[in-house]
């Protein structure tokens, strides 16, 4: 891609993540922090496999003069997420819908901050469309930090469901705390997120509500 970017002269976008920053030692991250990343771990192939990318983009710009944008995108939801993909916002949603229990990982004061999808495609046609100097990586994410467990009481209570919450062991690397310092994205790109946790999840659970009507979905999800 970097190739053809080159040859078309096109202005490139890297959808980096803050998976950069592995198991963060420094909280909030900075774009300026390297990270902290098993290099052999069960979800290093992704981690590297997006620094590397990164690297490559600036290698591309430092010596073709590539016009690059790296965004280092933090967890993101929305409507159309895939039920299935297993990332914690859609699954506690569905098995809320569903009345199944939820499912947390360890004991649930892991750290994340919820990004909504219409702020994060802001941000990227904001990144997209500033002058060529300005290359990221940039930050793009919700500074709202929430633990997994009060993710899940929002989203039981907002659904009335009569889930149990049930605890699974924790994945080997599984970042303890996550939260974007975005002081760079509101000074180059005037940038903020503007949708609250709640309002988001709002839409995301209709989402799915007319998603599980259908009976295919519900069938693939119920195992009916
Ligand atoms: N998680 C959880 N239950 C689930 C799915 C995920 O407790 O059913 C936890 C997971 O261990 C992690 C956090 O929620 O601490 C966010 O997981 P996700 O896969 O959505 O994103 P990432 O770990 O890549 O930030």
């Amino acid at each position: 891609m970097l190739g053809l970017a080159k040859r078309v002269k096109a202005k490139i976008l890297q959808a980096s993540t803050s998976e950069v920053y592995g198991d963060p030692n420094v909280h909030p991250q900075t774009e300026a922090y390297w990270g902290n990343v098993n290099p052999i771990g069960p979800r290093s192939c992704y981690d590297e496999g997006k620094r590397c990318a990164e690297t490559l983009f600036f290698d591309y710009w430092r010596q073709h003069k590539l016009r690059i944008k790296v965004a280092r995108i933090f967890n993101t939801y929305g409507p159309r997420m895939h039920p299935n993909d297993g990332r914690v916002v859609s699954n506690f949603i569905v098995q809320a819908l569903l009345g199944q229990d939820i499912t947390i990982y360890g004991d649930g004061s892991q750290t994340r901050s919820f990004c909504y999808v219409d702020d994060l495609i802001d941000g990227l046609m904001r990144l997209m469309a500033t002058g060529d100097q300005v290359t990221g990586p940039i930050n793009i994410g919700n500074p709202h930090e929430f633990t997994i467990l009060q993710l899940a009481s929002m989203i039981v209570e907002m659904i009335g469901a009569r889930s149990k919450i049930v605890r699974q062991p924790l994945p080997e690397n599984d970042p303890r705390q996550r939260q974007p310092d975005i002081s760079l994205a509101k000074e180059k790109l005037s940038w903020e997120p503007r949708t609250q946790l709640k309002e988001g999840l709002v839409r995301t659970i209709s989402y799915f509500e007319k998603l599980l009507a259908e009976d295919s979905a519900r069938k693939i999800l119920t195992r009916e």
